[in-house]
């Protein structure tokens, strides 16, 4: 069994449970540990199941809190060695593991396979975590997929998926021209329409939970991403996540 559960997800946060009920392991801490611990709580988590974290990359919504929990709940964050190079001294947790893209990495019952994405940080990796014969993808923040993404999806029960912004939104919307450029480039987020063929195109036959993910606040409603996916609303569990509460625990059997 894996419980999965977005513990915050969005443009300003970004944590993501992955547990079997006496381990867990944690993709990115971009919110307070405070924040973080009561959120846990509040879903039934014990926060002394916490066995790693692996960070993404080195953006402040994905590495705010590693310091804190690391410090606070003594456990290792894991991260490539060039991440680690870019992460500001304020991040810096006391205790580091290192992985090299490409590696797969043993915590406990579980196989965290990380690979490279694109995006637009020093060496921004993905992870398939697997238990057993299951896997849960964690794929945020991907500016244009990849075939390594594509693969890691093909393996994939349940899946956190960026659906970062709506394409008329981000065009008309407040931000300014280089910013809109930077999040449409193939370093910045995938859209809503890119993240549903993605999924349309690779998914696993039997994945059958996906949670939308990072949703952007300027350019995304979750309204709208979560009408992008009427498509896949038949063949799987679509789900919200939000940057204000832990989403609800999925339990893949
Ligand atoms: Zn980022
Ligand atoms: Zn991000």
């Amino acid at each position: 069994m894996i419980e999965i559960c977005a513990l915050a997800s969005g443009s300003n946060g970004n944590s993501y449970y992955v547990g079997n009920g006496e381990e867990a392991i944690l993709v990115d801490a971009g919110i307070s540990t405070k924040q973080l611990l009561l959120r846990m709580k509040s879903r039934g988590l014990d926060p002394g199941r916490i066995r790693a974290v692996f960070l993404s990359h080195e953006h402040s919504d994905h590495a705010r809190g590693i310091q804190v929990l690391s410090k606070r709940q003594a456990v290792n964050i894991w991260m490539s060695k060039r991440t680690w190079g870019s992460l500001p001294v304020y991040f810096r947790p006391p205790y580091v593991k290192f992985f090299t893209p490409g590696e797969t990495v043993t915590i406990g019952t579980f196989r965290v396979h990380t690979f490279l994405k694109n995006h637009d940080a020093a060496e921004p990796c993905s992870f398939r975590i697997s238990h057993g014969d299951k896997s849960v993808g964690v794929f945020t923040d991907i500016g244009a997929p990849c075939d390594r993404v594509k693969n890691a999806l093909q393996e994939c029960q349940a899946a956190f998926m960026e659906s970062n912004y709506d394409e008329k939104m981000l065009w008309e919307g407040p931000y300014p021209w280089p910013l809109k450029q930077r999040v449409a480039s193939d370093v910045g987020h995938l859209s809503n329409l890119q993240a549903l063929q993605l999924v349309q195109e690779y998914a696993h036959p039997h994945l059958e939970c996906l949670f939308l993910s990072h949703l952007s606040q300027e350019n995304n409603t979750p309204a709208m991403a979560w009408s992008a996916f009427e498509p896949l609303h038949s063949r799987m569990e679509v789900k919200l996540t939000s940057r204000h509460e832990a989403s609800e625990v999925y339990r893949l059997e």
